[in-house]
């Protein structure tokens, strides 16, 4: 079994967008306890597949894993260790804030570890590359939105059947990176 419901988010965000294929490299931000990583794992079949979060991930077959920050250098520097020279085919981020209750505030700190995801995303995305975020929806997704856009094909927001219908979660999905990898600060 999966070592998370949001497994089946990925799944279908996978149907919906074609993101994970054979012998793809794969990160994973905010992956623990690891549901994604089951998936993207056997999407990936003998690819590569690199987890990262705040708290430690249990074990995998065929995944690596980075316990970092990822509001932090450092985690950036550990993945593009594990990776290897390799870039990446995808990068996921289902990282999401603990919530506070106050929803501006939720939304705010959301959007940041997004555009964190993002940042990493610049940094290690292959041209023909995609990327996924969540993020809770409010006022600031529309530059977070604009600013993806500038760098893939295409970007779309996607709200998983399995994600709760309560929520206000949803996931940007950004097809086929334009431009080659750029280093923090470029
Ligand atoms: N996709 C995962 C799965 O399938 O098991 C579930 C991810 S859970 C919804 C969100 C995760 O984001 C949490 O494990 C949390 O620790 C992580 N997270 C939040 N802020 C983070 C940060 N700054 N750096 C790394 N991980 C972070």
């Amino acid at each position: 079994g999966y070592r998370s419901r949001a497994a089946y988010k990925l799944k279908q965000l996978n149907e919906t967008a074609g993101l994970v294929g054979p012998g793809d490299t794969v990160v994973d931000l905010g992956a623990a306890p690891g549901g994604w990583l089951q998936v993207a794992a056997e999407l990936a079949g003998d690819g590569t597949v690199v987890g990262v979060d705040l708290q430690r991930i249990r074990p995998l077959d065929g995944v690596e894993t980075v316990r970092g920050d990822m509001t932090d250098e450092e985690a950036r520097e550990r993945i593009r260790e594990a990776l290897d020279g390799r870039e990446a085919d995808v990068v996921l981020s289902d990282m999401a804030p603990n919530v506070s209750g106050e929803y501006s505030l939720d939304h705010a700190r959301s959007v940041h570890l997004a555009r964190m995801a993002f940042e990493t995303a610049r940094e290690l995305l292959a041209p023909g590359g995609d990327f996924v975020a969540k993020v809770f929806d409010g006022p600031d997704v529309r530059d977070l939105r604009r600013d993806v856009e500038r760098e893939f094909d295409y970007v779309r927001e996607v709200r998983p059947e399995a994600s709760r219908k309560e929520s206000s979660e949803l996931y940007l999905v950004a097809k086929r990176r334009l431009t080659a990898p750029v280093r923090a600060g470029d």
